[in-house]
């Protein structure tokens, strides 16, 4: 029956015990270092049930297999453990600043070669693809919103055998199934807007691949960088909300980009819901929706950028993204973030505010001045 139910559904229903009279309507909290033998799990480092819940609404949600980790790094750098040395890995020259410093770090030391493309220049991806062994993909890129077309690179890369796994944070599985699409892996930060209210890191990994599983699951086990039960519940209990939460702060996330594109002391929009944006075109083609993150510059440089994030009264001034509060930063006050990102630029996480009220917000800020 779950495979015909629609996401909004699935995201309530899945990964619930099995009914039985006074059972208990959500999985528990397994606090438990250890097993009584004899079954197939045996030690917290390897399962447990609060993991297993959790695990199967991310599949019922995205497809595949799933695999939880202590962080979306953890299951990103899980993913990289598996590459031989000398490997090639093709990644975007402009993503999340914690997938790029990792690519350096092992570019650096000899471990991996890492060829840095434009993501949304479908030509030069194509160009790095003969010899390498995994593409990795992140689309809408963080923090410019850039859009990789994802069904023609994906198709192109698995056709030429090279391994495909994609940055599914920013668009959730409302807005694309990359395994749909015939990606070997997606992977999630399930920090973000599946756990949904800034108080969980954790990642995911799905994969319709059992042996790649596999290999992930070994590796999650010698890492270690596994979630904690209480993180794995809440995680969950972000999901039952998620796809109300995204609807909302996707449909905030519009108007205020549509609001922000005609302010006088904006200087440049990036997203790809609006009709001017470069990738508009190519995000309506496969996607369903264009997520809740807005990136903007502001007239006056980094220093008046500073300002208005630290004048807002509701938004909060604070990194990451996709809880239920609206939050906002200057990109590049971190060493970490790629130079190709304005100096001025903001990103910010649209939350589920009352709309009105976040512009409200957002208009004094940029007025202050
Ligand atoms: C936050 C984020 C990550 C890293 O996830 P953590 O849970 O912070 O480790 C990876 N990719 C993207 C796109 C992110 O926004």
């Amino acid at each position: 029956m779950d495979e015909k139910l629609r996401p909004e559904t699935v995201a309530i229903t899945a990964g619930r015990p099995t009914p039985t009279a006074d059972g208990s309507l959500n999985p528990s909290i397994s606090l438990n270092s250890t097993f009584h033998a004899g079954g197939p799990v045996g030690y917290g480092r390897f399962g447990n049930e609060t993991w297993s819940a959790l695990e199967e609404a991310i599949s019922a949600l995205e497809g595949g297999k799933t695999l939880t980790f202590a962080s979306g790094m953890a299951a990103i750098s899980a993913v990289f453990s598996l590459l031989p040395t000398g490997s090639v890995i093709t990644a975007s020259h402009q993503g999340y600043s914690g997938t790029m410093s990792l690519l350096n770090s092992l570019q650096e030391s000899g471990r991996i070669e890492v060829r840095f493309v434009d993501l949304s220049n479908s030509q030069e991806v194509l160009s790095a693809l003969p010899g390498t062994s995994l593409l990795w993909l992140e689309s809408p890129t963080n923090p410019c919103l850039d859009i990789a077309d994802l069904p023609l690179l994906i198709s192109q890369a698995k056709a030429q055998g090279c391994g495909v796994a994609v940055d599914n944070t920013f668009a959730t599985p409302l807005v694309q199934q990359p395994l749909t699409f015939g990606a070997d892996m997606v992977m999630h930060s399930v920090t973000k807007y599946l756990a949904g209210h800034s108080d969980v890191i954790m990642g995911s990994i799905s994969t319709n691949d059992d042996p790649l599983f596999s290999r992930l699951s070994t590796a999650r086990k010698q890492n270690g960088a596994i979630p904690g039960p209480f993180e794995a519940w809440l995680a969950l209990r972000g999901i039952r909300t998620f796809p109300l939460r995204f609807d909302r702060a996707q449909s905030n996330a519009m108007e205020l980009a549509r609001r922000l594109s005609i302010h006088p002391n904006v200087t440049k929009v990036y997203f790809p819901g609006l009709e001017n944006d470069p990738h508009h075109e190519r995000a309506q083609t496969f996607m369903k929706g264009f997520g809740a993150v807005v990136s903007f510059t502001v007239r006056g440089g980094a220093d008046e950028a500073d300002r208005v994030c630290g004048a807002s009264r509701l938004i909060t001034q604070a990194t990451s993204l996709g809880g239920v509060e609206s939050l906002w930063e200057r990109r590049r006050r971190w060493a970490l973030e790629s130079s190709s990102v304005p100096e001025s630029l903001i990103r910010l996480s649209v939350g589920c505010e009352n709309v009105e009220d976040i512009w409200a917000d957002i208009e004094s800020s940029l007025q202050h001045g």
